[in-house]
């Protein structure tokens, strides 16, 4: 079991986040005090995370939970946030609708009962509210000023809302071949704005640079210093999806990869939902879908490697290119272990896949969500997933950000307004 616990620093200066106790390395598992860090002092590798969550009776916080707000921070026993956390301005993201597809899942085929955890709901439209609403209280906590990151569309839409929002200032970095709707969702809360001309790895890498200058002191970057406190955001998923199922664990579960951070953390928030007992331990197969032009992992898991290697994307799925996925590694791991898979889909089935949502579902995901619906398509198709057993597939993000995806998309016919033309037109 991955939850790991030690005993609190008793010193006052251990910074309030709840029952985060420190950061640990997730290659060699060394401490690290907690803190604005990302890198292992030891060995450099990734840092997360460590907890002491709640021990006792399951039922007991599984009412303290279902009695809390309906939003992420009824998890707040189980997340890096103080206590009082939903007392500070905040954009209050989650509890988003966990949709049964009865119609989707009749068109494909499924039997064993699909959903859709439609995240479309957040305040600015995408998943990335979650893991900034975390990152948010970090930065408080540590007391910088200024937020930043490097976004592939969708993050720097969520930061520059949250820092309007709780009265940070923001600057937040993009690609320079965006979507319209990615780039005014990021402008329009007032921060500063930053398009480079790179792709999103010479962002990050940019911002990298930009930490270790004294431009960017007092910065907290949510993707990059505070990474470790953002990624536990994506655990809310995990836990809403149980929850919201009745407290049981899916069979199947359909996750986007851009970074993998997601993936890896809901994957986190599964098991801790099994250590608390809060759910009923039982199997459960996590499959990772991308889009074939930004495919690294999907590419290292068919060749049976383990090392990602990287990638120059060139898919119309812009949220997901991500070449170098940090968390790649992991991702391959947790697919392999728990008998899911990686797979990935063209641009024609992600567009494909957006109107089949829409249409079955009335549902208008953007280009991530036709990725997850389009590789849910292909796993059936090739054997791969289950149609018998239980299935929620995500949908990270909202249709509107991503219009050209549907470009052509119109009237059925333009008619002069009178009988004999709607007849004319032959819809009569
Ligand atoms: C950022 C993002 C993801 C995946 O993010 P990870 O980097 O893998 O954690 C998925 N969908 C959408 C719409 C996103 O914006
Ligand atoms: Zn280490």
């Amino acid at each position: 079991m991955a939850v790991q616990t030690v005993a609190p620093a008793a010193d006052s200066t251990t910074p309030d986040l709840g029952p985060a106790v420190a950061l640990s390395c997730r290659e060699c598992g060394a401490r690290t005090p907690l803190g604005p860090s990302f890198a292992c002092p030891e060995c450099f590798g990734p840092l997360e995370i460590a907890y002491e969550l709640p021990s006792g009776d399951p039922e007991a916080l599984r009412k303290q939970i279902e009695s809390g707000p309906t939003n992420i921070w009824r998890y707040a026993p189980l997340l890096p946030v103080p206590a009082d956390v939903a007392s500070h301005p905040g954009l209050n993201p989650g509890w988003t609708k966990l949709v049964k597809a009865d119609n989707l899942a009749a068109e494909l085929g499924i039997t064993g009962g699909l959903h859709i955890k439609d995240d479309s709901g957040n305040p600015t439209h995408s998943f990335k509210d979650r893991v900034v609403a975390i990152a948010v209280q970090a930065a408080r906590t540590f007391g910088f000023t200024t937020l930043s990151c490097s976004s592939t569309g969708n993050l720097a839409g969520a930061v520059g809302a949250a820092a309007a929002r709780a009265g940070f200032r923001s600057c937040v970095f993009i690609p320079h071949d965006l979507e319209a709707g990615k780039v005014v969702m990021a402008a329009v809360y007032g921060g500063e704005l930053v398009a480079i001309e790179g792709s999103y790895d010479d962002v990050n890498r940019f911002c990298s640079e930009l930490i270790g200058d004294p431009v960017g002191e007092g910065w907290g970057f949510v993707n990059v210093n505070l990474r470790p406190y953002y990624a536990e955001g994506s655990k809310t998923l995990a836990y809403e999806i149980c929850e919201q199922l009745g407290w049981r664990l899916p069979d199947q579960l359909v996750i986007p990869v851009a970074s993998g951070s997601q993936l890896t953390k809901i994957d986190k928030g599964l098991k801790e939902l099994i250590a608390l007992g809060l759910v009923e331990d039982k199997p459960y197969k996590i499959f990772a879908a991308q889009a074939t032009g930004c495919s690294p992992v999907a590419a290292a898991y068919k060749a049976g490697h383990d090392v990602v290697r990287p990638v120059k994307p060139d898919t119309i799925a812009k949220s997901l290119a991500i070449g170098n996925p940090a968390d790649g590694p992991y991702v391959l791991d947790i697919a392999r272990r728990t008998g899911g898979a990686v797979e990935d889909v063209s641009d024609a089935e992600v567009v494909d896949s957006i109107r089949l949502l829409a249409r079955t579902e009335g549902i208008f995901a953007e280009t991530a969500g036709g990725v997850t619906v389009g590789v849910l398509r292909k796993l059936l198709a090739k054997g791969l997933l289950d149609p018998a057993a239980e299935t929620v597939v995500l949908n990270t993000g909202d249709g509107l950000k991503t219009l050209d995806a549907v470009a052509g998309t119109g009237p059925t016919a333009t008619i002069r307004p009178t009988l004999a033309s709607f007849r004319e037109a032959g819809l009569a």
